[in-house]
Formats: C-alpha cells, structure tokens, sequence
C-alpha cells in the first residue's frame, strides 16, 4: 500500500483501522530498535501512538525549560502542571505521542510529548491494552481532534457508510486538499453478511437458553427473530444506540459485539420487550447501574 506522505488515516470499521495499522506498522526501518507487540504492530522508535484512555505515567524526563504543561483541572479548566521527574501525570485521551525508547530496554516505552517536551515511561504490557497506533483510527475515536495532515479515509465505499458518517470524516481535516480516499474496500462484506445471518441466528439461540436458565418463558411467535435484529441495526445505521461505535453481530470481536437491549429486564426477549442494539460494554454498563 502506497501511503507516501499520507501520515493518518481514519475508517468507519475498527478492524480496518486495526489493519491499515498492522500494514502500515510492519514496515521496520532497519537500524532503529524496534519491537512487535500483540496487536500485529511493530513500534520504532519514531511511531506515533495515541492515548485511549487516561493513561497515568510516570514522567521520564523532560526537556523544556519551563517544566510546566497544560492540563485540566478536576472541572474541566486549563492549568499550568509543574512538571517533576518520577512523578505520575494523567497522558489525555486522543492525544498523540511518539515513541523514543533510548536504550535496549524493551520492558518500556518511552514516549514524547513532543509539544510539552516531555517524555513518559509506559510498561510495554500496557501499550495494546492503552494505545493504538496513530496511523489509523475510527472516525468516532477521532471525533472532535483536528488532523492537519495529509489523511485518507477508508472504508467510505461500504453501503454502511452514510452522509453523516463521510461529513464526520471529511470535517476532521484542515485543509481540503489534504483528503485521500482509499479505492479498495479492505471488507469482503458479502461474506460478512453471510456470517452475520449465521451470527444472528447463534445470538437468538443464546438468548433463548439464557431465558429458559432464568425462567422466562414467551408465548408462540413472540420472540424475536433475525429480521428484528437486522431491521434494529439498520436503522441504528450499525451502531450502538448509546454510545454511537459501530458495533458488529459477527463474533470476531469483543468490545463492539451488538447485543440486544431489552426494555424491562424481568420478561425475555420477546418482540414487544426489544428496545435496541447496544454495544456489549454499554449493556453491560446499563445493567450493572440497575438497581433491582
Ligand atoms: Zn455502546
């Protein structure tokens, strides 16, 4: 894949971006340390990763003279942190690092802010579970970050990408020139059908046992059927109703599997008791604040 002076890249499906990562990640630069994690991804020295979530690090050291950086204070406010080597600062979500690991240690990454000039050390085993490799991203993930480089979108050719989705994409960049379209569809989503009628079908089975194990019991044709899940998740535009990722039915995934949400969480899932299509954290999430 040509991806010469495009520098970031954003898609509608995780997987893909997981892919464009996994392509654009494998090209080792000779000479540089480098080192192959579990998500597919060789890191070099030079690799941009992105924060997933609050990260807490240790500061490592740092090279501006001020020794100050932005942060937000618990309300939200910007203020000016001092910044002490050893101590353990909050690395923000969506925001990009490099990796500059200095020596032959491969139990951490260094990684640079390179704005505030400071440098954090992260145990390895937290790399996958943290960060995602900058290149590509979910639009969704990207949301609400500016990208003022070359870029290109993926995914856009996927009869489940819709206007709003594409505004989305196209409004991250800064300059309109700097937009690359990618010509070749990285699903094969006939056959993601095919295994989403298969998923479907296995989805309303578990369901079915998890009712008759809790004692629920429906009358004939009242339970839901495949073209209730799939009319659900058309509609949704296949996402989740709460927090907007899209979500898959095939069982390739974890965290973005769609489940169904149930309106009352005594009857069982019957027609008339289908709310919507939740990711599986959001559901999850949603019954744990029930309080019954
Ligand atoms: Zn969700």
């Amino acid at each position: 894949m040509e991806t010469k002076g495009i520098k970031r890249a954003v898609s509608f499906f995780k997987d893909s971006s997981k892919l464009l990562n996994e392509k654009v990640f494998s090209k080792v630069k000779p000479g540089v340390m480098s080192v192959k994690l579990s998500d597919g991804c060789t890191y070099y020295n030079g690799s941009k990763i992105i924060c997933k979530e609050g990260y807490h690090a240790q500061l490592h050291s740092r090279t501006g003279a001020s020794g100050q950086r932005e942060a937000l204070d618990p309300k939200g406010k910007k203020v000016l942190e001092k910044l002490q080597k050893g101590n353990t600062y909050q690395l923000e979500i969506n925001y990009q690092y490099v990796r500059n690991t200095l020596k032959e240690d491969e139990r951490f990454f260094i990684l640079e802010d390179v704005h505030a000039k400071s440098r954090y050390k992260v145990p390895t085993k937290d790399i996958v579970r943290c960060f995602w490799p900058s290149y590509c991203n979910t639009v969704h993930s990207s949301q609400g970050s500016a990208i003022d480089e070359k870029f290109l979108i993926a995914d856009w050719k996927s009869k489940r990408v819709d206007k709003y989705w594409l505004y989305t994409a196209v409004s991250r960049l800064t300059m309109f020139d700097h937009v690359f379209f990618l010509g070749i569809s990285l699903k094969d989503e006939n056959l993601e059908d095919k295994r989403s009628k298969e998923a479907i079908h296995y989805m309303i089975k578990g369901y079915q046992q998890q009712d008759r194990r809790a004692g629920r019991s429906w009358g004939e044709g009242e339970y839901i059927e495949s073209e209730d899940i799939r009319k659900a998740l058309e509609a949704q535009g296949g996402r989740c109703q709460l927090c907007g990722e899209c979500i898959t039915v095939v069982r390739d995934t974890v965290h973005l599997k769609a489940t169904v949400d149930r309106l009352h969480s005594a009857p069982a899932h019957t027609k008339q008791n289908f709310h919507c299509m939740l990711c599986v954290d959001c559901n999850r999430a949603k019954s744990n604040s029930l309080v019954v």
